[in-house]
Order: C-alpha cells, then sequence, then structure tokens
C-alpha cells in the first residue's frame, strides 16, 4: 500500500513545504524570520548525496559534480530576486550547503531580511552553469531575467548583481570558447534541472 501522508518535514524548525498539485507548483516559505545574512541551515552529506545523473533535484556544486539534497530544500524555487542563497563548500570530501538569507536591500538602501511566510527563493544561476531544461521565468519581479538555461548563457551585466558560487565564477573565467575546448562543460543530461518536484 502506498503512504498517502504527506513526506515527514526534514527542517521544520526553519522551513515549510507548501504542497500543490500539478507539477512545479510546490514551493517553500519561511516559518520564521531571518536577518540577511542569517544561516537558515547547514545542509551536510548525507542527507545530500553526490549524483552522476542531473536530475530536477540535484544541485551543481562543482565544476563537474552534482548533488541531491534529499531535504525539503529541494522545493525552493527560482526567482530573479531571489531571498536566498546557497553557498556550496565543495572543497572537502563531504559537500556542504550553507542556506543563507541573501543579502538583499529595500528601496531605501537598508539590508532587508526575510519574514516569517515569506517564499523561499534562490538564483538558479548561481548553482548551475548549463541547465538540462531551460525555462521561462515567471518569478514576476522587476528585474525578471525572463529565460533562464544557467550561468552560462548570461552577460556579466545580468549577473553583476548576483552572488554567485566559486565554480561558476570560475567557469565564466574560462568562457564561452575555452569551456568547451577544456572540456568543463557541466555533466550532460537527458533531465529537468528544476529543484521542485511539484
Ligand atoms: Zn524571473
Amino acid at each position: 500500500m502506498a503512504d498517502q501522508q504527506a513526506p515527514k518535514p526534514t527542517h521544520p524548525e526553519v522551513i515549510q513545504v507548501v504542497r500543490q498539485a500539478g507539477a512545479y507548483s510546490s514551493y517553500a516559505i519561511a516559518v520564521k524570520d531571518f536577518d540577511a545574512g542569517d544561516l537558515i541551515a547547514r545542509l551536510e552529506t548525507p542527507p545530500m548525496t553526490i549524483t552522476d545523473t542531473k536530475r530536477y533535484s540535484s544541485v551543481q556544486i562543482s565544476e563537474n559534480q552534482n548533488i541531491e539534497l534529499n531535504t525539503d530544500f529541494l522545493f525552493i524555487n527560482h526567482s530573479c530576486e531571489p531571498s536566498v542563497e546557497f553557498h556550496v563548500k565543495a572543497d572537502a570530501d563531504k559537500p556542504v550547503i550553507e542556506v543563507r538569507a541573501a543579502i538583499r536591500k529595500d528601496d531605501n538602501g537598508k539590508l532587508k531580511g526575510i519574514k516569517k511566510g515569506e517564499l523561499f527563493t534562490f538564483f538558479y544561476p548561481s548553482t548551475e552553469w548549463d541547465m538540462a531544461q531551460p525555462f521561462d521565468c515567471k518569478c514576476g519581479t522587476k528585474g525578471c531575467l525572463g529565460r533562464i538555461s544557467g550561468a552560462k548563457d548570461m552577460t556579466s551585466a545580468m549577473l553583476n548583481n548576483y552572488f554567485l558560487n566559486e565554480h561558476i565564477e570560475n567557469l565564466r573565467s574560462v568562457r564561452p570558447d575555452a569551456a568547451s575546448k577544456l572540456g568543463v562543460r557541466s555533466v550532460p543530461s537527458s533531465s529537468t534541472n528544476v529543484h521542485n518536484i511539484g
């Protein structure tokens, strides 16, 4: 018999998943306030697992590695004005992702945190170089960049104001021609790369 109950929350002290019927319609919200830059969670390996296959749920953690989050954080969708940042610490044998409240400013230039109930979102190109399944962003923010296909297709002007992980900065520094010659393009995959299993 299939288990009809919703999966048990993995980090109920910080994140709540709002499950909706239909593909890509579930989302995650904050269960408390955070200040800009606050550490929301430190995700370790395990429960994260390195994967050979890029999937809808995987996050790129180095120039050639992807990881499955295996927790509620995989329900954090993309936004062009993200509320959180995924900081990859991939230099160890056991990669870590620190999920932090984004460094954002309000209209008056003051640092803005995350309010209880606010959507958790992150900027996919901050981890993803070459997404298997690009999509047209509908985040609705003023600065929406439209088509999201990974950092490889974005200009410096588009990426300038975003936090980007080191592996993305490294890949940018050798792009575009050098990148393909050096074979540092990310792992090919036929699967989708949307971090939302809806
Ligand atoms: Zn957008």
